[in-house]
């Protein structure tokens, strides 16, 4: 037995839970609905959930033989419903394809919906004792950070280093009892924040303690680019005012007083269009850069300098000329704030 192993089998000896009602009358079918309530969800919050579950559904073919909306009623607030709806059709397939007793091979039961490498191993594991390495959550934050494996385990090369790393250590024997201990060790004292090193069986030679670096395993999801949208605003300009429009309702910025975008149209037609006077003295300030949640949004404001215009506009209740120095009509989106405060100064603006 690998010395990690040993070391880990002898903490969970000593502090390892083993009233956990899963724990109790252990069968394939207990283990299987405990570990998926597990997937996503704390231990505090699933034991109520088990127990009336089992109350209500003893057995696989109770289970399968139920409506699948009474299935999730009892996993109503436990959140995540693909994981009922897959532990559902697993209970009919396992009727069907299994004469209604859950599959003791490791296939068969990744074959199953909802139940992948990792489950399927801790279930064949803890119930049958077969020798199969584990790799949930919480085994991906202890290995790690114990190897100091860098990276995103979502990253299939990160996650190949993480299931070696969960082999090495899977001992030959008291196999269910290290499955059950690591999963501890890792829910109890290598939490993901203020882990608890110094009682921790495995830190003489963890990697990321030495180094004192454990925030940085195991590694962030990198972040996705975000789109880029661009839209060109037209800060007409005459007399010491400018040309606003409220935005529609809905929308971003809905409701708020903004520049007019140019959409499809060329300048010179949409000043054509909505002012009745061609685009002469214009001038393209740069680009500003605006960021949403979900894209960012980069600027191109262009100035327009008119002394009068022909159309009838400021009658409208959504468009307005308004008084660079006046108060605000109403709320303005913040980059659009700034290019009115910049037209007010005067400035001819380079924002990158
Ligand atoms: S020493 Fe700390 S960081 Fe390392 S495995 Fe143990 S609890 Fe986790």
């Amino acid at each position: 037995m690998s010395d990690f192993a040993a070391r880990v089998l002898t903490w969970f000896d000593v502090h390892g839970r083993t009233d956990l009602p899963w724990q109790q009358d252990v069968s394939a079918y207990r283990v299987w609905v405990s570990e998926i309530m597990l997937q996503q969800t704390q231990v505090q919050t699933v034991i109520p959930y088990f127990e009336k579950f089992m109350q209500r559904f003893p057995d696989v073919v109770s289970l399968a033989e139920a409506k699948q909306d009474e299935v999730l009623s009892y996993w109503s607030g436990l959140g995540y419903y693909a994981r009922a709806r897959n532990l559902y059709k697993a209970a009919q397939q396992i009727c069907s394809n299994h004469g209604g007793r859950f599959p003791d091979d490791f296939d068969a039961v990744t074959a199953l919906p909802g139940i992948g490498r990792s489950t399927a191993g801790a279930i064949l594991a803890l119930t049958f004792g077969q020798r199969h390495a584990i790799l949930d959550g919480n085994v991906k934050r202890v290995l790690a950070r114990h190897d100091a494996v860098a990276g995103w385990p979502g990253n299939t090369k990160v996650a190949n280093e993480l299931w070696a790393a969960a082999e090495r250590n899977t001992p030959q024997t008291r196999i269910a009892e290290y499955t059950q201990a690591i999963m501890d060790l890792g829910a109890t004292l290598c939490t993901r924040s203020k882990p608890a090193c110094k009682t921790c069986p495995v830190s003489d030679d963890c990697l990321a303690r030495q180094w004192d670096s454990i925030e940085k395993f195991p590694g962030k999801k990198p972040k996705a680019a975000k789109p880029l949208r661009t839209t060109t605003m037209v800060l007409a300009s005459m007399n010491g005012q400018v040309f606003l429009e409220r935005r529609p309702e809905t929308g971003i910025w809905g409701g708020l007083w903004s520049l007019p975008e140019l959409g499809d149209s060329s300048l010179d037609d949409w000043c054509d269009r909505e002012l009745g006077v061609a685009a002469t003295h214009t001038e393209s300030w740069g680009v500003l850069r605006h960021s949403f949640s979900h894209y960012d949004l980069d600027i191109q404001p262009i100035v327009v300098r008119m002394q009068s215009v022909a159309s009838k506009v400021g009658e409208a209740d959504a468009r307005i000329w308004h008084k660079l120095d006046a108060a605000p009509p109403g709320g303005f989106a913040a980059p659009v704030k700034k290019l009115i405060e910049q037209l007010k100064k005067g400035e001819h603006v380079t924002h990158r």
